[in-house]
């Protein structure tokens, strides 16, 4: 890493104050605003508007839709995340998305800007602050032909500036019709708010490359941490996120905190995106199954015949998830002619319905618990005990 050490020459002095100047401006700014005006409903309703704003204008916009494509979104959604994200003050989204397009291209790799294995803060804040030669904008010109990014990329400083500082500020001034509230509005939903999402974006890089598990794939740094989630607008789930990247959710279950892929649903509904693209159960599932199996045999003869249990495990799963989305279908293709049909008829076409259904579901099972069992055969082959199974 002797080409990320820090000197004179190569430090980028604009991004460096600005890193190092937000901090020391939020903090001494919130001792004055304290003890001058206290605190009230306002400042925390300021904060977290301009906080989820722009956080999730990274997340959910630079992020899984400009740069990942993962959906499509409306002009009013884009210009949205175009004004809001430029507030974030983490460059414009074709700049944003050129980085990242080539941090998966090339994870872990020399090429990748934020490279977890170039040290921790190099990931966290150090590739900011230090010039890697020239600036290098690749790979994103679908987004150098959306007419709202273009303009944002030309105006990128000035929309942050007006949106990030100056609009809180007048929002708090409208609020509370005095100097509190533009200062109020400028402090907390402006400066605090600025350090904030910047640190907690700058944790996907960081943090989400260093702890965590790793249930889809060892072939890259990128951890699993629902943890991690709560401070970064859903993106915790960085591990999934490597290893289905076309997909809008990071956290695929409904119950993962992924407020990124609820704000992508619920646009949705309101004709603001569309064509969300979903990762199918049976191939999360069965890459899950084959990177633990990658995991346990780790630099062990393995005789081929647990290859093959795998396999046969793994084709089970899919095909129990193919018949299940199937029988779904028709169930719901039957409830449309219910009407046409007597009660006692549609009852015993119902109960055939579900029944097929919980087929489906059991071969799923067997085939969850046919896997535990290899995994239960190769830890005691481990530990040299004869299998159970
Ligand atoms: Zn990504
Ligand atoms: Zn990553």
């Amino acid at each position: 890493m002797s080409e990320h050490i820090a000197q004179p020459t190569n430090i980028n002095l604009i991004n460096s104050s600005f890193l190092i100047g937000t901090p020391i401006l939020a903090a001494t700014s919130l001792v004055y605003y304290s003890m001058n005006y206290g605190i009230s409903w306002f400042e925390p309703v300021i904060f977290f508007f301009f906080y989820f704003a722009s956080g999730l204008s990274i997340t959910a916009g630079y992020h899984r839709l400009f740069s990942h494509r993962t959906h499509k979104g409306e002009w009013p959604l884009r210009l949205f995340y175009a004004l809001f994200g430029a507030a974030a003050f983490q460059n414009s989204a074709i700049k944003w998305c050129s980085d990242h397009r080539r941090h998966h291209l090339k994870t872990d790799e020399d090429e990748d800007p934020y490279s977890v294995t170039d040290g921790f803060v190099w990931a966290h804040i150090g590739w900011v602050m230090v010039d890697q030669g020239d600036e290098i904008v690749e790979h994103v010109e679908d987004l150098q032909a959306d007419k709202i990014l273009a303009w944002q990329d030309r105006h990128i400083f000035l929309i942050g500036f007006l949106v990030g500082i100056v609009l809180p500020g007048l929002v708090g001034f409208a609020l509370l019709g005095n100097i509190h509230g533009l200062l109020g509005g400028m402090i907390y939903g402006g400066f605090l708010r600025v350090v904030v999402v910047h640190h907690a974006t700058f944790l996907i890089n960081s943090a989400a490359h260093t702890w965590g598990t790793q249930p889809y794939s060892t072939a890259n740094t990128s951890k699993d941490s629902p943890l991690l989630s709560f401070f970064t607008f859903g993106e915790g789930y960085h591990n999934f996120h490597h290893t289905f990247q076309a997909d809008y959710r990071n956290g695929h279950r409904w119950y993962h905190w992924d407020p990124s892929k609820w704000l992508i649903q619920t646009a949705s509904w309101f004709g603001l995106t569309k064509d969300l693209h979903k990762i199918p159960d049976k191939s999360i599932e069965s890459r899950r199954m084959k990177a633990t199996f990658e995991r346990k045999v780790e630099g062990q003869y393995i005789e081929s015949d647990y290859q093959e249990k795998l396999s046969d495990c793994v084709s089970q799963l899919r095909k129990g998830f193919t018949d299940l989305m199937e029988r779904r279908k028709e169930f719901k293709q039957a409830k449309k002619s219910k009407k046409q049909q007597s009660k006692s008829s549609w009852k015993s076409m119902k109960e055939a319905h579900r029944n097929r259904i919980k087929q489906c579901k059991m071969k799923i099972a067997e085939a969850r618990n046919e896997f535990k069992i290899l995994m239960k055969s190769l830890k005691d082959k481990r530990t040299n005990k004869p299998a159970s199974a």
